[in-house]
């Protein structure tokens, strides 16, 4: 009966704008005390109302077959988001949305989300005994140095992840954001160095670099010709490797990441999570 993920009716509480780039939804839901917190890059779907307002989704095991087969004009958009934090005994959780304007139906909807206004949310369920899945990030072994990299819409897993972390964990972050006012406050373990790289940047150059200072040694691996298909590359448990590292961005700067950090660095596939999380020009779904 208890499903790893379900679905929470949930209102908008509070809309904070934390920068240019960046929206915070605060949600409440009368169930909401019921999302599991699991924390790290946890995903979840942000399912948006119709234009008109409401929701046609069936909240039954059979919902995604159900959804497919409506007319996409009575389809309620679906989204893939990060829960930035979740406050059980608050019945409240935060969603941090990369704001790039009205190009996409999510974007708009935070741009334009007032409190009262009404989301759905599959969310990991407290009440089930078990992994509900939708958290990549791998915590590896002790004193083992971990690089994490993403552009805006990974900003809030890795700001939840380096909260996280235990605190005697070491490593380096990059994140690329569209200005520098994007740069947000994170609170990271003190052997983290953290570093915001604003548009233009030598993004890419500078975890390559990192990756290096941590592996220097490594031999280069072969790397398969990049295809169109989505990336998403993820160990299912953390590696024994000198390095662990935690990728996500849009698709294309991730897979050119992993041409060269597999291919001329050497970092083990094993030891990378790499995911596409968003791609140039084309919608989620
Ligand atoms: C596991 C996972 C977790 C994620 N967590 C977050 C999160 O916490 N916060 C967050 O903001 N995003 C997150 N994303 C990314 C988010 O799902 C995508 O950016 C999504 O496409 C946004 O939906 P949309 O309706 O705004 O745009 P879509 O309708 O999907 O796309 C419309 C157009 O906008 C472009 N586009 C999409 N995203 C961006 C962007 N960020 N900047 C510029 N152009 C864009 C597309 O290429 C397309 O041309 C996550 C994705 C995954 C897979």
């Amino acid at each position: 009966m208890n499903a790893p993920f379900r679905f929470f009716t949930t209102t908008v509480r509070e809309v904070r704008r934390l920068s240019p780039g960046f929206t915070r939804v605060t949600l409440t839901g009368p169930d909401l005390h019921r999302c599991a917190d699991n924390g790290y890059d946890q995903r979840v779907k942000v399912i948006l109302p119709l234009p008109g307002g409401g929701f046609t989704i069936n909240q039954t095991p059979s919902w995604y077959a159900d959804w497919r087969a409506l007319d996409p004009a009575q389809r309620n958009v679906i989204r893939t988001y990060t829960l930035r934090s979740v406050r059980p005994s608050a019945a409240e959780v935060d969603i941090d949305f990369a704001v790039h304007g009205d190009t996409g139906p999510a974007s708009a909807w935070a741009l334009s989300a007032c409190a009262g206004d009404e989301l759905l949310l599959l969310a990991p369920n407290a009440d089930f005994d078990g992994d509900p899945g939708g958290v990549e990030f791998r915590l590896p072994a002790p004193r083992t140095p971990i690089l994490l990299a993403g552009d805006e819409t990974a900003v809030p897993a890795i700001a939840s992840i380096l909260e996280r972390l235990p605190p005697s964990s070491i490593g380096e972050a990059f994140l690329e954001v569209p200005s520098a006012d994007d740069a947000l406050r994170l609170d990271a373990p003190a052997g983290f160095t953290v570093t915001w790289l604003p548009r233009p940047s030598s993004f890419v150059d500078a975890v390559v670099a990192a990756a290096l200072r941590l592996l220097p040694h490594a031999t280069p691996d072969t790397v398969e010709p990049d295809d169109d298909e989505p990336l998403w590359e993820v160990p299912s448990a953390a590696a024994t490797a000198p390095v662990y590292a935690w990728i996500a961005g849009e698709s294309s700067v991730v897979r050119d990441l992993r041409r060269r950090l597999v291919g001329e660095v050497g970092l083990p596939k094993s030891a990378v999570a790499f995911m596409g999380y968003w791609r140039q020009g084309l919608a989620e779904n």
